[in-house]
């Protein structure tokens, strides 16, 4: 997804780290060289607590919002159709209310970054409050989509309280300003919708980024601005750590880019592993969650690996279809799926070595280019810039 820049050869040499890897973060971080760490985060840190994707077609969440006739799925976020119809974005709200989630071992980390005295900021996409409940110091997180934390009256700007507010979130019931007819208002939380500005905070903090010694990227596709160009800021010579499913943003351009490609919490747990704060970390995490939550978060996060697997395997088997067919008529997607004696056959001869690079290429996009769209995970905050 729009990787323009291509990632940094091998021999180039770094310039801060000993070595591109996580075991040369963590010694650069123990060594005391990093004391102001900036983080910046997204929907992938989140996704272990189970909140929902709003693009995922299997979340119970998107038919709720089927059946809202939304013109949309993002229209709930829309400031001029909530001035319409405030309804869909109450009913999400619901489900989406902090209380109904728990902190991951990524945000747990980052709250242990914290307590250590090591973070400078945490900029988040994320919507969920988990980074506060995490433990994280509210003075040290910019929420730059806002939050669920506060909320007031879209006119007149009239803080609204958090009791009625929580009481008319479990009701699925829309607020209307407390000055009543006076104003008559919608209320709404301080989460920025589309044709908002981002909160203050935002433009005022960003400027940390460039006294950063180091930049943590989780779980953030970067696709949403002015969000995405926060790496940027991150200045030459310090270092910059990717934990996300694929390389986004640039990253692993520049000398001292590492990239953690997978789970952002496996990657996470990894670093923790090379800092020798593993114990800690999970013991501050369960402590925190319960065991019970904890093993939920881990048995989704195992379910999540496994379907990721079957996605690996069925491009896998595609491509050596392909690299089997002796006709040069590249397969269509429309062609039916293959049988059981061609799966038997395909699987008892393997195909030679190098025969099939320049067929590979001309392999159609259609059944290839499926695959990323049917993970949500990773494509959720592209046209979203809440989850
Ligand atoms: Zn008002």
């Amino acid at each position: 997804m729009g990787q323009e820049s291509s990632v940094i050869s091998d021999d180039t040499p770094t310039e801060t780290l000993r070595e591109r890897s996580l075991a040369a973060v963590a010694e650069y971080i123990t060594s005391g060289k990093a004391k102001r760490i900036v983080v910046m985060t997204g929907a992938g840190i989140s996704t272990a607590a189970g909140i929902p994707d709003f693009r995922s077609p299997e979340t119970g969440l998107y038919a709720n919002l089927a059946k809202l006739n939304l013109p949309r799925p993002e229209s709930v976020f829309d400031l001029l159709f909530f001035k319409e119809n405030p309804k869909p974005f109450y009913v999400l709200a619901k489900d989406l209310y902090p209380g109904n989630f728990h902190p991951t071992i990524s945000h747990v980390f980052i709250s242990l970054l914290a307590k250590k005295g090591l973070l400078h900021q945490l900029y988040t996409q994320n919507i969920d409050c988990l980074e506060r409940a995490a433990g994280i110091p509210p003075e040290l997180i910019v929420e730059a989509h806002g939050s669920f934390a506060n909320q007031r009256c879209i006119e007149c700007k009239t803080p609204f309280p958090a009791d009625r507010m929580r009481e008319h979130v479990a009701r699925a019931e829309v607020p209307r300003c407390i000055r009543g007819a006076e104003c008559g208002g919608l209320v709404k939380p301080d989460i920025v919708f589309f044709h908002e500005a981002l909160p203050m905070l935002f433009y005022e903090r960003k400027d940390l980024i460039s006294s950063a010694d180091l930049a943590l990227v989780m779980g953030t596709s970067l696709q949403v601005h002015p969000f995405a160009s926060l790496p940027n800021y991150v200045p030459e010579g310090v270092p910059r750590v990717l934990f996300n499913l694929e390389r986004v943003g640039g990253l692993g351009t520049q000398a001292d880019d590492v990239l953690e490609l997978g789970d952002c919490d496996t990657g996470v747990r990894k670093l923790a592993d090379q800092l020798g704060w593993r114990e800690e970390l999970e013991k501050e995490w369960r402590d925190l969650i319960g065991e019970e939550e904890a093993l939920k978060q881990l048995t989704g996060a195992w379910k999540r690996a496994e379907e990721l697997q079957d996605e690996v395997e069925k491009l896998a088997d595609e491509v050596e279809e392909v690299l089997k067919m002796d006709s040069p008529v590249p397969r269509t997607p429309e062609e039916p799926a293959e049988s059981e004696e061609r799966v038997k056959e395909r699987d008892d001869t393997k195909a030679e070595p190098g025969t099939g690079t320049k067929k590979v290429e001309e392999m159609p996009t259609g059944s290839s280019e499926e695959i990323p769209k049917q993970n949500g995970v990773a494509l959720s905050d592209k046209t979203l810039p809440l989850l």
